[in-house]
C-alpha cells in the first residue's frame, strides 16, 4: 500500500465533468499538498433523483478522459459500483479502511458545502475528513460560518476550510443545455470530453 499522507476526494455527478471541477481539484491539491486527488463519480446521487442522470458508464469514462493529463489525478469506481444511493459517508468509510493513516480531504464547491447539513451522518463525516469548500460564482462563501453557526459544533466548523479558486461560471447543467440547444461547449471542458459527448450524442 502506498504511504500517502493526504489524499483528496473530489465527488460529483460529473454529468459532464468540466473545468470548474478540475480547477477546484488542482487548487486543493496544491494548497493542501495532497499526494493524490481521486475523482469519484456518483452512482446514484441522492440529491439529484429528479432528473435523468446519464449512465454511470459514460460519466466515468468522461472523468477518466478529463484527468488523464494530470499525474496527481485518479478516478475511482467505488460509488458507481456500490448499489443504492451514493452517500459520501460510505465512500469516506471505504477510503478510510483502505488508507487508515492518511488524512482525507473532501473537495466540494461552495454550493455543495452549504448543503452539508443534509448529508447522511454528517457528524461522523466531519470526524473522518476535512472539507475544502472552493469558491463558485453565485454561491458566496463569506457567510459560510454564519450559515452553519448553531447547527454544527465549533470543532466541526474547523473541519471546513474555504478555498479561493479562479471563478469559473461553468456548470454541468449549463453544458447540457448548450448541447441540447446546439450552442458551443468548447473551452468549457477538456477537448477529449467534448469529443466524447459529440461522438456519443450525449445530452441531445
Ligand atoms: P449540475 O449543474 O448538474 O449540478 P455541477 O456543475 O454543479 O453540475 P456537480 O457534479 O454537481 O457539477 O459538482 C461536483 C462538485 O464540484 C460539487 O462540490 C460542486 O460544488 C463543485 N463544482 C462544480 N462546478 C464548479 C465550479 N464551476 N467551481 C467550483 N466548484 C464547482
Ligand atoms: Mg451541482
Amino acid at each position: 500500500m502506498k504511504a500517502w499522507k493526504r489524499i483528496g476526494l473530489m465527488g460529483g455527478t460529473f454529468d459532464p465533468i468540466h473545468y470548474g471541477h478540475l480547477v477546484a481539484a488542482e487548487g486543493a491539491r496544491h494548497s493542501f499538498a495532497l499526494d493524490k486527488v481521486i475523482f469519484v463519480p456518483a452512482g446514484r446521487p441522492p440529491h439529484k433523483s429528479a432528473r435523468q442522470i446519464t449512465d454511470p458508464y459514460h460519466r466515468f469514462i468522461m472523468t477518466e478522459l478529463a484527468v488523464a493529463s494530470n499525474p496527481y489525478f485518479e478516478t475511482s469506481t467505488i460509488e458507481v459500483e456500490r448499489p443504492g444511493y451514493s452517500y459520501t459517508i460510505d465512500t469516506v468509510r471505504q477510503v478510510r479502511e483502505l488508507y487508515p493513516h492518511t488524512e482525507i480531504y473532501f473537495i466540494t464547491g461552495a454550493d455543495a458545502v452549504l448543503e452539508i447539513l443534509s448529508w447522511k451522518d454528517v457528524d461522523e463525516l466531519l470526524e473522518m475528513c476535512w472539507f475544502i469548500a472552493a469558491t463558485r460564482p453565485g454561491y458566496p462563501l463569506g457567510n459560510l460560518r454564519s450559515r452553519l453557526k448553531g447547527k454544527i459544533k465549533e470543532s466541526q466548523m474547523e473541519r471546513i476550510i474555504p478555498m479561493e479558486v479562479p471563478a469559473l461560471a461553468i456548470s454541468s447543467t449549463d453544458i447540457r443545455a448548450r448541447v441540447r440547444e446546439g450552442r458551443p461547449i468548447k473551452y468549457l471542458l477538456p477537448e477529449p470530453v467534448e469529443a466524447y459527448i459529440l461522438n456519443r450524442g450525449l445530452y441531445k
